[in-house]
């Protein structure tokens, strides 16, 4: 498999890499899959499967949990585990080249994409090779996101 790479990959591609990853999983790229899929690529956030629904073309609840997980499974999409109850979903980022982290509101449970400049990623990534090797371990990559208070909520809390 290659290595993360930072441009970003057209949709056709996108599309024959997740067929591969499927077919690995002894699993076919259905129509239903695909529709996840595309709709997964135009969201700018992790979505809940209800975001989901209401956003496609009468996939039923049951068969986007059940086709979500085999995504999951399959390495296509990656579960954003916040502190509510929802699970949210996005595409693995080897699929998309996009690198990103995640803001999470406690308050009101928002989740968004969160792009840092190549210069802090490079010093953040710097700094943990450097405490992972301390620890014998080898880093492929990182996922971070920041818990806290987005600027709705906070200025709800300062209003009142
Ligand atoms: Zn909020
Ligand atoms: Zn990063």
């Amino acid at each position: 498999m290659s290595s993360m790479s930072s441009t970003s990959v057209d949709a056709s591609d996108l599309h024959a890499n997740v067929a591969l990853r499927l077919r690995d999983d002894d699993q076919r790229y259905t129509s239903g899959r695909r529709e996840l899929v595309d709709l997964l690529v135009g969201a700018d956030r992790p979505l809940t499967v209800a975001e989901v629904l209401e956003r496609s073309d009468g996939l039923t609840q049951s068969s986007a949990y059940r086709n979500l997980n085999l995504l999951e499974r399959a390495g296509v999409v990656l579960r954003v585990v916040t502190d509510d109850e929802f699970g949210r979903f996005e595409l693995a980022e080897d699929l998309t080249g996009h690198h990103h982290h995640h803001l999470i509101c406690t308050s009101c449970g928002l989740v968004e994409d969160f792009s840092v400049p190549d210069s802090i990623e490079d010093a953040v990534d710097a700094a943990l090779h450097r405490v992972a090797s301390r620890a014998g371990f080898s880093v492929d990559h990182h996922r971070m996101d920041l818990i806290g208070t987005c600027p709705a909520c906070r200025s709800r809390s300062t209003a009142s």
